[in-house]
């Protein structure tokens, strides 16, 4: 069990269905971005830590019964798991909104129902057929032949801090569903969430111990551990395109499978006929929405020359009605950024904007307002007169930072959308939907939003084409990423067992 020292609790890893210290007993506290509050004392697993949860998990998939269990029963006991989490979701909300300084109505409204949305999603997808018959090629048919789906056995999931509860459902659901085994490690800044949903599930005594591991530590020793380790059959991955590389090379030594979900700067492309009263409240949801801190955030915003002057006016007029503030506050708009790291990045790179020739329209600054003194807090930014080769257009800024780009017809506004190393979401704004569609059909991304943005289904596919990562998240998709495909051959009589090489291969020459 965890314990408390005054009014910090100590938050231990969870390995093989139990609480437990971490052998070297470190311990770094995680904050509340908006007020620096310290919120509990996290256990920081080394090397031996993560081998004891790897070693847990592999054991739970060669000896225990969660993989071979009938899909029926995994995914009743799926379902009641949900069940006891909905029951304390408001706990989860509560820890996930302080933690990782997103709004109250964003933990409470969104991410945390949602995921229970995402997470009963797969508990549904566990019961499905794991026989496949394959259908027969020949007639009369000489061999029946059908594909099993099979679980891939030790998943390793590491994840971020910016949706910490809906990345870990997004991972631990899938694994599980398909009756996979998991150490799952939290980012840094964000474990709180996870480790509550981890105590409520420890404490329905539903899974069987070793299947769900949580390791709580640094990236740079948890990670590489979990990566290379060769009872580990499969890594998944959300973060940086950065840590992304390292982590294929590193799960390259054992041939891990790999799925990785990276970063974007997706283009939102405003087209003549659009609705603009729709098109500008969504451009800046899809750009402001949790401060820019979403990979798919639409950050670079394509507006035709036509109606660029009038568009913009609206934009910027809204945008500086945004209302910054503590996250706990229902009015909030814009919570704080996630460190002072992260806050002193963004300043950088609205300092290279200025520096780069664009005109920021709207100037993001620390507030002034006496309560925000001890968080990481800066106002929105929009930047005129970008042109899509700028830094500031081509690297992943994670805060509030919008690029606004004039285009003259839509050719251009279609090839500078694809002129980036990212593809993992996109919006267009029309009123004409078949034009719409043509233009999605064109941008290299795995998600393009029509008059939305941010709209993730339980049911459709996320993820990212070119270097925004590789496979996909949720639905039947998410599901393939956590199976082996088995093909079992039977021949339906025994008269080529014992003759193979002399009749079938090598047919004897008559004596
Ligand atoms: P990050 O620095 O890449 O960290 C992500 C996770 O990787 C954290 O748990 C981190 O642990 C761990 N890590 C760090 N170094 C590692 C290493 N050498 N080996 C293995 N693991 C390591 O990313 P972040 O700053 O937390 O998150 C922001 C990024 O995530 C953005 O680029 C964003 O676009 C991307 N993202 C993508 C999606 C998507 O679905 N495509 C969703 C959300 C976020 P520590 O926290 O301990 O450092
Ligand atoms: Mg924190």
């Amino acid at each position: 069990m965890n314990r408390s020292n005054g009014d910090a609790p100590y938050y231990n890893l969870y390995i093989n269905g139990q609480w437990r210290a971490p052998i070297a007993e470190q311990y770094r506290p995680t904050i509340d971005p908006s007020t620096g509050e310290t919120l509990g004392m996290i256990a920081q697993a080394d090397i031996e830590d993560t081998r004891l949860a790897i070693r847990a998990a592999r054991e739970a998939f060669d000896d225990g019964y969660w993989p071979s269990m009938a899909p029926g029963e995994r995914s009743r006991l799926l379902h009641a798991l949900v069940d006891a989490i909905e029951a304390r979701q408001d706990e989860i909300a509560d820890a996930e909104m302080r933690d990782g300084g997103c709004t109250w109505r964003k933990a409470h409204l969104l991410d945390i129902p949602v995921g229970l949305i995402h997470f009963r999603h797969f508990a549904k997808l566990a019961d499905m057929e794991p026989l496949e018959p394959v259908p027969q090629i020949t007639f009369p048919a000489l061999s029946y032949n059908f594909v099993l789906r099979e679980p891939i056995g030790v998943c390793g999931q590491i994840i971020p801090w910016n949706f910490p509860f809906l990345m870990a459902v997004w991972k631990i659901a899938p694994a599980l569903a398909a009756g996979n085994t998991v150490v799952i490690k939290p980012a840094t800044f964000t474990p709180l969430s996870l480790l509550k949903m981890t105590e409520i599930i420890h404490e329905t005594g539903l899974l069987p111990p070793g299947v769900l591991n949580v390791v709580t530590g640094p990236g740079q020793v948890v990670g590489p551990e979990i990566c290379t380790n060769p009872m580990v059959d499969k890594i998944a991955f959300t973060g940086s395109t950065e840590v992304g590389r390292e982590i294929m090379q590193q799960a390259a030594s054992t041939i891990k499978k790999v799925t990785l979900e990276l970063g974007g700067k997706s283009p939102n492309i405003i087209l003549e006929d659009a609705d603009l009263d729709l098109a500008v409240d969504g451009s800046l949801w899809a750009t402001f929405m949790h401060n820019g801190q979403a990979c798919e955030s639409g950050t670079r915003l394509f507006v035709p020359a036509s109606i660029y002057d009038e568009f913009l006016e609206r934009l910027v007029d809204r945008a500086s009605k945004l209302r910054v503030g503590l996250s706990s506050s229902g009015d909030t708009d814009l919570g704080p950024v996630i460190s002072a790291g992260q806050l002193r990045t963004i300043e950088e790179y609205i300092r290279l904007g200025i520096e780069e020739g664009a005109t920021p329209v709207l100037l993001g600054k620390r507030p002034e307002d006496p309560e925000l003194q001890n968080g990481f807090f800066i106002t929105p930014t929009i930047f005129t007169d970008v042109d899509n080769s700028m830094r500031i257009a081509q690297e992943e800024i994670f805060g509030p930072v919008l690029c606004v780009i004039k285009y003259d017809g839509l050719e251009d506004a279609i090839r500078m959308a694809n002129d980036t190393i990212y593809g993992l979401a996109a919006g267009v704004w029309s009123r004409d939907i078949e034009t719409a569609v043509s233009v999605a059909k064109r941008i290299r991304a795995g998600t393009v939003w029509i008059n939305d943005y941010h709209m993730i289904n339980a049911e459709a596919p996320f993820g990212g084409y070119k270097q925004s990562g590789i496979g996909r998240e949720l639905g039947t998709w998410g599901l393939k990423e956590y199976l082996e495909i088995k093909h079992i051959h039977v021949p339906l009589n025994n008269e080529r067992s014992g003759k193979f090489w002399f009749d079938i291969v090598a047919p004897r020459t008559s004596e």
